[in-house]
């Protein structure tokens, strides 16, 4: 529920019906005020306007993170919770509501996360980039996955991060093998090639804007492939996975990263008990740390002698594609819609959960 102080500021940016000409913002004043209407739960009143191009009616809760939200102003709370190493369980307690409330609001932030990124996209890579794939599993360890993630080389900006089923494979005791190949009967295997298919998917997205740059991988064989699938413009090293791990390493922005998912995910902790349930909950939260560290968080807490602004610069700001450390509200102050965005097949898919290799149930 929006504050009256809050709404009395409020300037409608767009019409929400999806037909009009204002639909996609607009600088003039499209709109009237068309009084109040009360509500039963706090501030009981809610400006009303009314669309003067269509006549759409609609109110300033409309353009919240809280629209149609039965509890309203937790979603702060759940991010930071999240993003810090809480299970959604332990959020749930210490908030005093349902696990689905919380799940409720990881969802949605992260499409509003997608949609706002999608705004902030930079225009052209002034660095090197790391890529590799971050081990993990959904649902169980017969789901293992791989997040493919591009990470740039200075600013630790994520550029990507995309989805990669596997196949178990290596070490099992017989139950196991037994189990693996229940599942398999059940659902059949996973898409062997995915690694591949996403790696296309994310070199190309660099390709646009990071011509002439170095991307370094490891020697895994599907991101060669991917490289010479098509005249990619980067060039391309390989790195040996012997090579010590430390910041010299070109690699190290990705692993460093990964590091982190380990630390700050409550699920991707060694023996933990918390875990991913679906490909959509992993994602969503990838899709969450993503905005989290890009833009609402410097690159490094700590002061560094050979970087100066490492301490009080987001990884944004390093890129170039805004100029200040953004809070909360400047995130997800106002609320997007679908309609409003130029989504691809991956992006669409992201934001209404299809997984089709998934063996779970995911709730759209
Ligand atoms: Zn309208």
């Amino acid at each position: 529920m929006t504050k009256i102080a809050d709404q009395l500021q409020l300037i409608p940016p767009y019409c929400p019906n999806s037909r009009c000409l204002f639909h996609f913002g607009t600088e003039s004043k499209f709109f009237v005020k068309n009084g109040w209407a009360l509500t039963d739960k706090p501030p009981f009143k809610n400006q009303r306007y009314k669309c003067k191009s269509c006549g759409e009616h609609f109110s300033a809760n409309t353009f919240g993170l809280d629209y149609r939200r039965r509890l309203a102003g937790l979603s702060e709370n759940v991010l930071h919770y999240s993003l810090n190493g809480m299970s959604n369980n332990s959020i749930a307690r210490l908030l005093d509501v349902a696990e689905g409330t919380i799940r409720d609001r990881l969802k949605e932030m992260a499409r509003q996360s997608l949609y706002f990124e999608k705004e902030h996209l930079p225009n052209k890579i002034r660095e090197d980039v790391a890529y590799d794939g971050f081990e993990t599993f959904t649902h169980s360890q017969f789901s293992p996955c791989y997040v493919n993630t591009a990470v740039g080389s200075h600013s630790m900006f994520i550029y990507h991060n995309t989805f990669s089923p596997l196949n178990r494979k290596g070490r099992m005791t017989e139950e196991q093998k037994i189990k693996n190949r229940e599942l398999i009967l059940k659902h059949g295997l996973y898409p062997r090639d995915s690694v591949y298919e996403e790696t296309c998917y994310i070199l190309k997205n660099l390709a646009t804007i990071g011509a002439g740059r170095t991307l370094y991988t490891d020697k895994h064989k599907a991101y060669e492939r991917a490289v010479h699938s098509f005249t990619f413009p980067m060039d391309f090293e390989t790195i040996s996975s012997e090579r010590r791990r430390d910041p010299s390493n070109p690699l190290f922005p990705v692993n460093h990263l990964h590091s982190l998912y380990r630390h700050f995910f409550s699920s991707q902790k060694r023996e933990t008990i918390a875990f991913q349930k679906h490909e959509a909950a992993l994602l969503e939260k990838m899709q969450l740390m993503k905005i989290y560290r890009n833009f609402m968080n410097p690159k490094f807490v700590r002061k560094n002698k050979f970087d100066p602004h490492a301490h009080e610069w987001s990884p944004a700001m390093y890129v170039g594609v805004i100029d200040k450390i953004l809070n909360f509200n400047e995130v997800f102050g106002i609320r997007k819609l679908k309609t409003q965005m130029k989504l691809d097949q991956k992006e669409t898919n992201f934001v209404n959960r299809i997984y089709p290799y998934s063996r779970q149930v995911i709730a759209a």
